[in-house]
């Protein structure tokens, strides 16, 4: 799974195809579309950052990654952070815990006294590194 970076380029449509876009499966009958090289198509106001919607336009290196496409800033954050923990990469977005400062993985995101897993919404606090739940960061 090699990752895939391209400029995005805003283009006249062709004639001659029947197009469809990649974001929303619609045929595209605007006169310009984005067009993500070699031939990956989208309306003008579909192709977004799958993880903030930010539009991305001819300005914009897209990253296309698990077939969702990304802006620059997210794909940076996402894939090419490695877990605080265990210090390896991420293979999926859909396995990642984030706090304000780091990014887990879901199964290294454990409390350091007690080794319970953390959960979404759990409180915890991040003490020197150390992930600690409620009730263990007076211990530490
Ligand atoms: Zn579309
Ligand atoms: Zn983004
Ligand atoms: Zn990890
Ligand atoms: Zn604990």
């Amino acid at each position: 799974c090699s990752k895939i970076t391209f400029h995005v380029m805003c283009v006249l449509k062709g004639s001659k195809l029947v197009s469809y876009c990649v974001g929303c499966g619609q045929q595209i009958l605007d006169r310009f579309i984005l067009r993500v090289f070699p031939d990956l198509e989208w309306h003008a106001q579909c192709l977004k950052c799958a993880e903030c919607q930010q539009s991305l336009d001819e300005s914009c290196t897209c990253f296309i990654r698990d077939g969702k496409t990304f802006c620059k800033d997210h794909h940076r954050r996402l894939w090419t952070s490695k877990c605080a923990k265990c210090h390896k990469a991420f293979i999926s977005k859909e396995y990642v815990m984030q706090t304000r400062v780091n990014i887990y993985h879901v199964q290294c995101f454990r409390c350091e006294g007690c080794n319970r897993r953390l959960l979404p919404g759990d409180e915890y606090v991040l003490r020197d590194g150390q992930l600690l739940c409620t009730d263990h960061h007076e211990l530490f």
